[in-house]
């Protein structure tokens, strides 16, 4: 875990005054570290038999697509409105000042198939609550966990997300 967290850089004041930001491009640039950090969700997830990994925009999308190779699934792309193609099922959530909105295509999944989201970073749970009712009002489908990279405990994101179970492989 040293070594991700080794890879993992503070922006300050990014992408607002006030605001530190965890940047994870050194982490993806190292062959090794990005490397460990798909093993430890595949080796977490080996035996669960994951049909889908839903990736969150947009660096989620990175480690779902990696993840869902390792494990021979296949990928799934939850996006801001107006990205996706194809009809879209959505889910609006709320933010400190306003709203935002999660998109999923309407034919996603298949009944009662397996399914993991990922992202990079929890931080207040807002995104990945929504992608979880989004895709629980909208599908008959097993949400077997939500991983991410890291979580920022100090934001409590967790309590936002009831008994959903949920996976950081580190905390700050
Ligand atoms: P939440 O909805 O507040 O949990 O924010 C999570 C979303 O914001 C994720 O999609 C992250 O990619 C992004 N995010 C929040 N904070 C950071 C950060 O410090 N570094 C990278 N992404 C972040």
């Amino acid at each position: 875990m040293e070594q991700l967290k080794a890879a993992i850089r503070d922006i300050p004041d990014f992408p607002k005054p006030g605001v530190g930001f965890k940047d994870i491009t050194p982490l993806l640039a190292d062959p090794a570290t990005f490397k460990l950090a798909i093993d430890l969700f595949k080796e977490r997830h080996a035996g669960n038999q994951i049909d889908m990994v839903v990736g969150i925009e947009a660096r989620g999308f990175i480690f779902a697509s990696a993840l869902a190779y390792a494990l021979g699934a296949g990928t799934c792309l939850v996006r801001k409105p107006g990205k996706l193609p194809h009809a879209v099922h959505q889910q609006t959530y709320e933010l400190e000042y306003g709203t935002d909105t999660v998109e999923i295509h309407s034919d996603a999944f298949k009944p009662g198939q397996r399914i993991l989201i990922i992202d990079d970073v929890l931080a207040t749970g807002g995104t990945v609550a929504a992608t979880i009712d989004l895709i629980s009002t909208n599908f008959d489908v097993e949400i077997v966990e939500s991983d991410f990279l890291m979580e920022l405990g100090f934001l409590n994101g967790r309590a936002r997300l009831g008994s959903n179970p949920i996976h950081a492989l580190l905390t700050y």
